[in-house]
């Protein structure tokens, strides 16, 4: 009878052993990409995040919603800036001079039915892949919410995918983007010119202001008015290094976080969003 116990209490006793090891396994597992890839020595041996011929066309920075924590700092730094069809045209342009198929583009914002020229840049995509590229997949996304969005979604061509997020509220879970993970001590050496998974996730981005390696680097860079957006779609892998170097310095993105649902902001965001406030930067248009 007392053997049956012993082995009883052994058996607990390795079970709870087992689930803490399985819980620092995991933290670890989370941890690896966005902390110990990007300091050094690791990150002398990682390569930087690629787009894969992927491009996200930030057509607005207006938004219906206002989310807390939302990256792209539609309620942070509020905006009304679009991109135009006529800069649509020049990327189509620019894509067919240098080659480059794209095998997916997005069409995002802020709230991306709120764009004033949207069906033209609808209309100039569609035509872009029927004489192109008939293999790139064209999504336009949505938060779905008001009047005004849903009567746009029932016109929005049917060969255009829509990914439709269906918001109703400002509160949702989110990574906080505003805590700069220069302001934290562990992310003093990182190697910020990696870039993170978004690169690859999102794509290219391209703002009323040019080209990032991401849609998020976008609108650091409308914030703290750095001016980094490339005006020409050649070598772009390049020259994303030094923009990345600049901008994932401030961006929530970078660091290890948990979602939430409260706004956090850390110092260098303070600062920015309070000069921001006061005085919008004015960046060179694309
Ligand atoms: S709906 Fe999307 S773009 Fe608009 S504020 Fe929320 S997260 Fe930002
Ligand atoms: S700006 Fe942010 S989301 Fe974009 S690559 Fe840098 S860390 Fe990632």
């Amino acid at each position: 009878m007392n053997s049956i116990k012993e082995m009883i209490k052994r058996i607990r006793f390795l079970h709870r052993v087992y689930k803490i090891l399985r819980g620092k396994i995991r933290r670890v597992k989370l941890i690896y990409p966005l902390f110990i890839k990007v300091n050094p020595p690791i990150s002398y041996f990682v390569k930087p995040y690629q787009a894969n011929k992927k491009i996200t066309l930030e057509i607005t920075y207006d938004c219906n919603i206002k989310c807390y924590n939302c990256n792209r700092l539609c309620r942070q730094a509020p905006s009304k800036t679009c991109m135009s069809a006529e800069q649509v045209e020049r990327f189509i342009n620019e894509s067919n001079r240098y080659s480059i198929i794209w095998n997916e583009i997005n069409v995002c914002g802020g709230e991306s039915t709120l764009n004033y020229e949207l069906f033209d840049i609808l209309n100039l995509l569609l035509l872009y892949r029927k004489k192109h590229s008939s293999k790139t997949t064209i999504t336009l996304y949505t938060n779905g919410f008001g009047k005004a969005a849903k009567t746009a979604l029932k016109k929005i061509p049917s060969n255009i995918r829509i990914s439709n997020s269906l918001k109703t509220k400002q509160v949702y879970k989110f990574h906080p983007v505003n805590i700069a993970p220069i302001d934290s001590f562990f992310y003093k050496y990182a190697d910020f010119s990696l870039g993170c998974p978004m690169i690859t996730i999102c794509g290219i981005g391209l703002t009323p202001y040019g080209y990032y390696p991401c849609p998020m680097a976008g609108s650091i860079d409308r914030v703290f008015g750095f001016n980094l957006g490339k005006k020409n779609l050649s070598n772009l892998d390049e020259s994303f290094v030094n923009v990345n170097k600049k901008l994932c310095q401030y961006c929530g993105a970078f660091r290890f976080s948990r979602l939430t649902k409260k706004e956090k902001i850390s110092l260098s965001w303070e600062k920015a969003l309070y000069n921001y406030n006061e005085n919008v930067p004015v960046l060179d248009l694309y």
